[in-house]
Protein backbone atom coordinates (compact mmCIF):
# COMPACT_ATOMS: atom_id res chain seq x y z
CA UNK A 1 0.00 0.00 0.00
CA UNK A 2 1.32 3.48 -0.70
CA UNK A 3 0.65 6.26 0.71
CA UNK A 4 -2.51 8.48 -0.45
CA UNK A 5 -2.42 12.31 0.33
CA UNK A 6 -6.31 13.26 2.31
CA UNK A 7 -8.12 11.10 4.29
CA UNK A 8 -10.42 8.05 3.81
CA UNK A 9 -14.19 8.53 3.43
CA UNK A 10 -15.95 6.19 5.30
CA UNK A 11 -19.15 6.80 4.04
CA UNK A 12 -21.25 4.13 5.51
CA UNK A 13 -23.86 3.90 7.97
CA UNK A 14 -21.41 2.26 10.27
CA UNK A 15 -18.88 2.31 11.18
CA UNK A 16 -18.74 5.52 11.08
CA UNK A 17 -15.50 8.13 11.40
CA UNK A 18 -14.26 8.70 15.26
CA UNK A 19 -13.35 12.10 16.38
CA UNK A 20 -10.06 13.21 16.92
CA UNK A 21 -11.27 13.86 20.15
CA UNK A 22 -12.49 10.19 20.80
CA UNK A 23 -8.99 8.99 19.46
CA UNK A 24 -6.99 11.40 22.01
CA UNK A 25 -9.01 10.17 24.76
CA UNK A 26 -8.10 6.44 23.80
CA UNK A 27 -4.38 7.05 23.56
CA UNK A 28 -3.95 6.37 27.43
CA UNK A 29 -2.48 3.76 29.39
CA UNK A 30 -3.82 1.23 31.06
CA UNK A 31 -5.28 1.43 34.19
CA UNK A 32 -6.26 -1.73 36.40
CA UNK A 33 -9.91 -2.07 36.17
CA UNK A 34 -10.94 -3.11 39.18
CA UNK A 35 -9.01 0.44 41.27
CA UNK A 36 -11.49 2.95 42.45
CA UNK A 37 -10.55 5.62 39.20
CA UNK A 38 -11.99 2.72 36.88
CA UNK A 39 -15.32 2.40 38.94
CA UNK A 40 -15.65 6.45 38.82
CA UNK A 41 -15.52 6.65 34.85
CA UNK A 42 -17.82 3.77 34.53
CA UNK A 43 -20.21 5.13 36.83
CA UNK A 44 -20.38 8.64 34.97
CA UNK A 45 -20.85 6.22 31.78
CA UNK A 46 -23.86 5.22 32.74
CA UNK A 47 -24.93 8.29 33.57
CA UNK A 48 -24.55 9.37 29.97
CA UNK A 49 -26.02 6.42 28.73
CA UNK A 50 -28.95 6.70 30.39
CA UNK A 51 -29.52 10.09 28.96
CA UNK A 52 -28.59 8.63 25.09
CA UNK A 53 -30.65 5.91 25.37
CA UNK A 54 -33.53 7.84 27.20
CA UNK A 55 -34.20 6.83 31.21
CA UNK A 56 -33.64 3.08 30.70
CA UNK A 57 -33.33 1.30 34.08
CA UNK A 58 -29.96 0.13 33.44
CA UNK A 59 -27.51 0.19 30.30
CA UNK A 60 -25.59 -3.03 30.18
CA UNK A 61 -22.30 -2.86 28.23
CA UNK A 62 -20.66 -5.68 26.39
CA UNK A 63 -17.34 -6.16 24.87
CA UNK A 64 -18.67 -7.37 21.57
CA UNK A 65 -20.05 -6.06 18.46
CA UNK A 66 -23.82 -5.39 18.75
CA UNK A 67 -24.59 -8.97 17.89
CA UNK A 68 -23.82 -10.11 20.58
CA UNK A 69 -25.97 -8.12 22.34
CA UNK A 70 -29.08 -9.19 20.33
CA UNK A 71 -28.29 -12.26 21.82
CA UNK A 72 -27.92 -10.72 25.56
CA UNK A 73 -31.42 -9.12 25.03
CA UNK A 74 -32.60 -12.49 24.29
CA UNK A 75 -31.17 -15.25 26.60
CA UNK A 76 -31.52 -13.10 29.63
CA UNK A 77 -35.54 -13.08 29.61
CA UNK A 78 -36.49 -15.84 26.91
CA UNK A 79 -36.41 -19.30 27.13
CA UNK A 80 -35.90 -22.10 24.79
CA UNK A 81 -39.36 -22.96 23.49
CA UNK A 82 -41.10 -18.95 23.98
CA UNK A 83 -42.30 -17.45 21.07
CA UNK A 84 -41.39 -14.11 19.99
CA UNK A 85 -42.77 -11.79 17.15
CA UNK A 86 -40.36 -10.36 14.71
CA UNK A 87 -41.13 -7.47 12.03
CA UNK A 88 -39.04 -8.66 9.60
CA UNK A 89 -38.28 -6.29 7.04
CA UNK A 90 -34.66 -6.48 5.86
CA UNK A 91 -30.88 -7.90 6.95
CA UNK A 92 -30.60 -6.90 10.26
CA UNK A 93 -34.39 -7.59 11.10
CA UNK A 94 -33.83 -11.39 10.01
CA UNK A 95 -30.34 -12.00 11.26
CA UNK A 96 -31.71 -11.09 14.87
CA UNK A 97 -34.51 -13.64 14.09
CA UNK A 98 -31.96 -16.10 13.48
CA UNK A 99 -29.96 -15.21 16.44
CA UNK A 100 -33.24 -15.95 18.53
CA UNK A 101 -33.53 -19.65 16.83
CA UNK A 102 -30.00 -20.66 17.62
CA UNK A 103 -31.16 -20.25 21.18
CA UNK A 104 -33.85 -22.05 20.61
CA UNK A 105 -36.80 -19.48 20.54
CA UNK A 106 -39.65 -19.97 18.35
CA UNK A 107 -38.98 -16.71 16.23
CA UNK A 108 -42.49 -15.90 14.37
CA UNK A 109 -41.37 -13.12 11.71
CA UNK A 110 -44.22 -10.96 9.90
CA UNK A 111 -42.25 -10.46 6.54
CA UNK A 112 -42.78 -6.86 5.96
CA UNK A 113 -42.12 -5.10 2.69
CA UNK A 114 -38.77 -4.03 3.18
CA UNK A 115 -39.15 -0.66 1.32
CA UNK A 116 -41.65 0.16 4.40
CA UNK A 117 -41.31 0.62 7.92
CA UNK A 118 -43.24 -1.58 10.46
CA UNK A 119 -46.78 -1.32 10.41
CA UNK A 120 -48.17 -1.05 14.37
CA UNK A 121 -51.61 -2.47 12.84
CA UNK A 122 -50.18 -5.64 11.70
CA UNK A 123 -48.05 -6.05 15.08
CA UNK A 124 -51.19 -5.49 16.97
CA UNK A 125 -53.50 -7.45 15.09
CA UNK A 126 -51.18 -10.79 15.78
CA UNK A 127 -50.93 -9.91 19.63
CA UNK A 128 -54.47 -9.71 19.82
CA UNK A 129 -54.81 -13.47 18.02
CA UNK A 130 -52.70 -14.48 20.41
CA UNK A 131 -55.33 -14.76 23.49
CA UNK A 132 -52.99 -17.44 25.62
CA UNK A 133 -50.82 -14.51 25.57
CA UNK A 134 -48.06 -16.98 24.34
CA UNK A 135 -45.56 -14.58 22.43
CA UNK A 136 -43.08 -13.10 25.01
CA UNK A 137 -41.56 -10.62 22.97
CA UNK A 138 -41.81 -7.99 20.46
CA UNK A 139 -38.81 -7.33 18.10
CA UNK A 140 -38.55 -4.32 15.47
CA UNK A 141 -35.38 -2.83 14.08
CA UNK A 142 -35.68 1.48 14.37
CA UNK A 143 -33.45 1.91 11.44
CA UNK A 144 -32.84 -1.15 9.08
CA UNK A 145 -29.47 -0.19 8.01
CA UNK A 146 -30.11 -2.71 5.22
CA UNK A 147 -32.84 -0.18 3.48
CA UNK A 148 -32.43 3.00 4.65
CA UNK A 149 -36.52 2.59 6.59
CA UNK A 150 -36.77 3.70 9.89
CA UNK A 151 -39.46 2.64 11.93
CA UNK A 152 -42.46 4.77 14.39
CA UNK A 153 -41.08 2.94 17.86
CA UNK A 154 -43.50 4.92 19.26
CA UNK A 155 -46.43 3.94 17.19
CA UNK A 156 -45.25 0.45 17.60
CA UNK A 157 -45.90 0.79 21.26
CA UNK A 158 -49.07 2.86 21.14
CA UNK A 159 -50.19 -0.47 19.23
CA UNK A 160 -48.96 -2.85 21.45
CA UNK A 161 -50.99 -0.82 24.41
CA UNK A 162 -53.86 -0.93 22.59
CA UNK A 163 -54.29 -4.70 22.90
CA UNK A 164 -52.96 -4.57 26.46
CA UNK A 165 -50.87 -7.94 25.79
CA UNK A 166 -47.98 -8.49 27.86
CA UNK A 167 -45.18 -8.96 26.08
CA UNK A 168 -42.02 -7.09 26.19
CA UNK A 169 -41.21 -4.56 23.62
CA UNK A 170 -37.22 -5.34 22.20
CA UNK A 171 -35.75 -2.68 19.95
CA UNK A 172 -32.53 -2.69 17.94
CA UNK A 173 -30.83 1.25 17.41
CA UNK A 174 -27.61 0.01 16.12
CA UNK A 175 -27.79 2.83 13.70
CA UNK A 176 -30.72 5.03 15.08
CA UNK A 177 -28.97 5.82 18.80
CA UNK A 178 -27.68 9.42 18.64
CA UNK A 179 -28.99 10.23 15.31
CA UNK A 180 -32.47 10.40 15.16
CA UNK A 181 -34.62 10.69 18.52
CA UNK A 182 -35.16 7.61 20.72
CA UNK A 183 -36.71 7.69 24.22
CA UNK A 184 -36.70 4.36 26.11
CA UNK A 185 -38.55 5.37 28.70
CA UNK A 186 -41.30 6.79 27.31
CA UNK A 187 -42.02 4.75 24.56
CA UNK A 188 -41.79 1.86 26.96
CA UNK A 189 -39.28 0.07 25.36
CA UNK A 190 -38.02 -3.17 27.77
CA UNK A 191 -34.57 -3.93 26.03
CA UNK A 192 -33.08 -1.69 23.62
CA UNK A 193 -30.02 -2.80 21.74
CA UNK A 194 -27.03 -0.97 20.28
CA UNK A 195 -23.12 -1.02 19.18
CA UNK A 196 -20.74 1.37 19.96
CA UNK A 197 -19.59 2.15 15.97
CA UNK A 198 -22.33 4.00 14.48
CA UNK A 199 -24.06 7.44 15.82
CA UNK A 200 -21.73 6.96 18.79
CA UNK A 201 -18.47 7.21 16.57
CA UNK A 202 -16.42 5.02 17.98
CA UNK A 203 -14.61 2.21 16.75
CA UNK A 204 -16.18 -1.20 17.17
CA UNK A 205 -15.83 -3.50 19.79
CA UNK A 206 -18.77 -2.33 21.92
CA UNK A 207 -22.40 -3.45 22.85
CA UNK A 208 -25.29 -2.28 24.75
CA UNK A 209 -28.45 -3.29 26.15
CA UNK A 210 -30.55 -0.80 27.70
CA UNK A 211 -33.14 -2.00 29.92
CA UNK A 212 -36.37 -1.51 32.11
CA UNK A 213 -37.43 -2.70 35.32
CA UNK A 214 -39.75 -4.88 33.65
CA UNK A 215 -37.10 -6.67 31.39
CA UNK A 216 -35.24 -6.91 34.78
CA UNK A 217 -37.93 -7.96 36.40
CA UNK A 218 -38.45 -10.82 33.85
CA UNK A 219 -34.85 -11.29 34.03
CA UNK A 220 -34.85 -12.48 37.72
CA UNK A 221 -38.18 -14.31 37.18
CA UNK A 222 -37.32 -16.45 33.90
CA UNK A 223 -34.82 -19.36 33.54
CA UNK A 224 -33.69 -18.22 29.98
CA UNK A 225 -31.35 -19.28 27.50
CA UNK A 226 -28.19 -20.99 28.59
CA UNK A 227 -25.56 -17.80 28.89
CA UNK A 228 -22.41 -16.98 30.43
CA UNK A 229 -20.89 -14.18 28.94
CA UNK A 230 -23.51 -12.24 28.15
CA UNK A 231 -25.44 -12.48 31.60
CA UNK A 232 -27.06 -9.92 33.16
CA UNK A 233 -26.74 -10.99 37.13
CA UNK A 234 -23.09 -11.16 37.11
CA UNK A 235 -22.84 -7.79 35.54
CA UNK A 236 -25.30 -6.18 37.11
CA UNK A 237 -23.48 -7.19 40.51
CA UNK A 238 -20.37 -6.04 38.88
CA UNK A 239 -22.26 -2.51 37.83
CA UNK A 240 -23.12 -1.30 41.12
CA UNK A 241 -19.81 0.03 41.93
CA UNK A 242 -18.51 0.76 38.15
CA UNK A 243 -17.25 -3.05 38.06
CA UNK A 244 -17.16 -5.94 34.94
CA UNK A 245 -17.05 -9.55 36.01
CA UNK A 246 -14.28 -9.72 33.37
CA UNK A 247 -11.48 -7.28 31.99
CA UNK A 248 -13.38 -4.33 30.14
CA UNK A 249 -11.81 -2.96 26.95
CA UNK A 250 -10.70 0.09 29.17
CA UNK A 251 -9.40 2.24 26.32
CA UNK A 252 -12.69 1.94 24.40
CA UNK A 253 -14.39 3.03 27.47
CA UNK A 254 -12.18 5.94 27.41
CA UNK A 255 -13.13 6.35 24.21
CA UNK A 256 -16.73 6.09 25.29
CA UNK A 257 -16.82 8.72 27.77
CA UNK A 258 -15.11 11.13 24.67
CA UNK A 259 -18.47 10.26 22.41
CA UNK A 260 -20.73 10.97 24.96
CA UNK A 261 -19.47 14.34 26.30
CA UNK A 262 -19.29 15.14 22.28
CA UNK A 263 -23.17 14.08 21.96
CA UNK A 264 -23.57 16.69 25.08
CA UNK A 265 -21.65 19.48 24.15
CA UNK A 266 -23.46 19.53 20.84
CA UNK A 267 -26.95 18.88 22.01
CA UNK A 268 -29.31 15.80 21.19
CA UNK A 269 -31.90 18.64 19.10
CA UNK A 270 -29.13 19.49 17.09
CA UNK A 271 -27.38 16.29 16.92
CA UNK A 272 -30.79 15.06 15.34
CA UNK A 273 -31.26 17.92 13.35
CA UNK A 274 -27.65 17.91 11.94
CA UNK A 275 -28.28 14.25 10.27
CA UNK A 276 -31.96 14.75 9.10
CA UNK A 277 -30.58 17.87 7.24
CA UNK A 278 -27.99 15.65 5.62
CA UNK A 279 -30.03 12.94 4.73
CA UNK A 280 -32.30 15.86 2.90
CA UNK A 281 -29.55 16.85 1.13
CA UNK A 282 -28.71 13.74 0.37
CA UNK A 283 -32.37 12.00 -0.99
CA UNK A 284 -32.23 15.64 -3.15
CA UNK A 285 -28.83 14.97 -4.82
CA UNK A 286 -30.52 11.40 -5.47
CA UNK A 287 -33.58 12.52 -6.52
CA UNK A 288 -32.02 14.81 -9.37
CA UNK A 289 -29.48 12.26 -10.55
CA UNK A 290 -32.92 10.59 -11.31
CA UNK A 291 -31.99 7.52 -8.87
CA UNK A 292 -34.60 5.66 -6.75
CA UNK A 293 -34.21 5.63 -3.12
CA UNK A 294 -35.32 2.10 -1.71
CA UNK A 295 -36.88 3.31 0.75
CA UNK A 296 -40.90 3.98 -0.87
CA UNK A 297 -42.23 5.76 2.52
CA UNK A 298 -41.18 9.33 2.59
CA UNK A 299 -42.03 9.59 6.44
CA UNK A 300 -39.60 6.50 6.92
CA UNK A 301 -36.61 7.90 5.13
CA UNK A 302 -33.79 7.21 7.23
CA UNK A 303 -31.47 9.82 8.71
CA UNK A 304 -28.38 7.91 9.42
CA UNK A 305 -28.42 6.26 5.37
CA UNK A 306 -29.96 6.11 2.28
CA UNK A 307 -29.80 3.09 0.28
CA UNK A 308 -29.93 3.64 -3.45
CA UNK A 309 -31.10 1.42 -6.18
CA UNK A 310 -29.14 0.94 -9.60
CA UNK A 311 -31.01 0.25 -12.95
CA UNK A 312 -31.24 -3.05 -13.68
CA UNK A 313 -28.19 -4.71 -15.48
CA UNK A 314 -26.05 -2.28 -13.63
CA UNK A 315 -23.79 -3.60 -11.12
CA UNK A 316 -23.88 -1.45 -7.97
CA UNK A 317 -20.79 -2.79 -6.06
CA UNK A 318 -18.66 -2.18 -9.48
CA UNK A 319 -19.72 1.25 -9.19
CA UNK A 320 -18.52 1.01 -5.51
CA UNK A 321 -15.46 -0.18 -6.59
CA UNK A 322 -14.66 2.63 -8.97
CA UNK A 323 -15.35 4.98 -6.02
CA UNK A 324 -12.91 3.24 -4.02
CA UNK A 325 -10.32 2.80 -5.77
CA UNK A 326 -10.11 6.49 -7.18
CA UNK A 327 -11.59 8.92 -4.56
CA UNK A 328 -10.63 6.38 -1.60
CA UNK A 329 -13.82 6.78 -0.52
CA UNK A 330 -16.00 3.59 0.94
CA UNK A 331 -20.14 3.71 0.26
CA UNK A 332 -22.12 0.87 1.69
CA UNK A 333 -23.10 -2.39 0.04
CA UNK A 334 -26.15 -4.11 -0.72
CA UNK A 335 -27.10 -6.71 1.81
CA UNK A 336 -28.43 -10.09 1.40
CA UNK A 337 -30.81 -9.84 -1.42
CA UNK A 338 -29.76 -6.36 -2.13
CA UNK A 339 -26.78 -7.30 -3.26
CA UNK A 340 -25.08 -5.90 -6.49
CA UNK A 341 -28.76 -3.91 -6.73
CA UNK A 342 -28.02 -0.74 -4.28
CA UNK A 343 -25.43 0.86 -2.81
CA UNK A 344 -25.38 2.78 0.26
CA UNK A 345 -24.77 6.62 1.72
CA UNK A 346 -23.94 6.97 5.26
CA UNK A 347 -24.50 10.24 6.56
CA UNK A 348 -23.87 8.85 10.07
CA UNK A 349 -21.93 10.17 12.76
CA UNK A 350 -19.23 12.74 13.12
CA UNK A 351 -19.50 14.79 9.59
CA UNK A 352 -20.31 18.30 8.41
CA UNK A 353 -21.80 19.42 4.99
CA UNK A 354 -18.33 19.85 3.12
CA UNK A 355 -17.99 16.18 4.31
CA UNK A 356 -21.00 15.18 2.81
CA UNK A 357 -20.64 17.26 0.02
CA UNK A 358 -17.63 15.63 -0.73
CA UNK A 359 -19.02 11.95 -0.51
CA UNK A 360 -22.15 13.12 -2.95
CA UNK A 361 -19.35 14.70 -5.00
CA UNK A 362 -17.00 11.31 -5.11
CA UNK A 363 -20.38 9.65 -5.70
CA UNK A 364 -21.46 11.82 -8.85
CA UNK A 365 -18.23 11.08 -10.58
CA UNK A 366 -18.46 7.85 -9.90
CA UNK A 367 -21.73 7.48 -11.35
CA UNK A 368 -20.34 9.38 -14.93
CA UNK A 369 -16.88 6.92 -14.76
CA UNK A 370 -19.00 3.45 -14.09
CA UNK A 371 -21.94 4.33 -16.67
CA UNK A 372 -24.45 4.07 -14.70
CA UNK A 373 -27.61 5.64 -15.77
CA UNK A 374 -28.26 9.00 -14.42
CA UNK A 375 -28.86 12.76 -14.95
CA UNK A 376 -25.98 15.70 -13.81
CA UNK A 377 -26.72 18.15 -11.31
CA UNK A 378 -27.16 16.10 -8.37
CA UNK A 379 -24.37 18.20 -6.29
CA UNK A 380 -25.59 20.79 -6.76
CA UNK A 381 -28.90 20.19 -5.52
CA UNK A 382 -27.75 19.44 -2.43
CA UNK A 383 -25.53 22.29 -2.15
CA UNK A 384 -29.05 24.37 -2.94
CA UNK A 385 -30.98 22.65 0.03
CA UNK A 386 -28.09 23.03 2.40
CA UNK A 387 -27.65 26.75 1.90
CA UNK A 388 -31.36 27.08 2.57
CA UNK A 389 -31.40 24.68 5.46
C1 LIG B 1 -24.70 -2.74 12.20
C2 LIG B 1 -26.00 -3.28 12.65
C3 LIG B 1 -26.11 -4.44 13.42
C4 LIG B 1 -24.96 -5.36 13.70
O1 LIG B 1 -23.98 -4.76 14.41
P1 LIG B 1 -22.58 -5.51 14.66
O2 LIG B 1 -21.88 -4.57 15.57
O3 LIG B 1 -21.96 -5.67 13.32
O4 LIG B 1 -22.86 -6.82 15.29
C5 LIG B 1 -27.35 -4.80 13.89
N1 LIG B 1 -28.45 -4.08 13.61
C6 LIG B 1 -28.39 -2.97 12.85
C7 LIG B 1 -29.64 -2.22 12.57
C8 LIG B 1 -27.17 -2.53 12.36
O5 LIG B 1 -27.11 -1.42 11.60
Amino acid sequence: MTYRGGRHFLQLPGPTPVPERVFQAMNRSVIDHRGPAFGEMVLGLFEGLEWVFGDPAHVFIFPSSATGCWESALANVLSPGDRVLLWNNGFFASKWGEVGRALGLRVEAIDGDWRRPADPERIAARLADDRERRIRAVLVVHNETSTGVTSDIAAVREALDETGHPALFMVDTVSSLAATPYRQAEWGVDVTVCGSQKGLMLPPGLGFCAVSEKALARHRASPGAPRSYFDWTAMLRDNEGGYFPYTPPTTLLYGLEASLALLREEGADATFSRHARHAGATRRAVAAWGLRNYCQDPKAVSSAGTTVMVGDGEDADAFRLVVLERFDMSLGTGLGPLKGKVFRIGHLGDLNELTLMGALAGVEMGLKMSRIAHEPGGLSAAADFLAEA
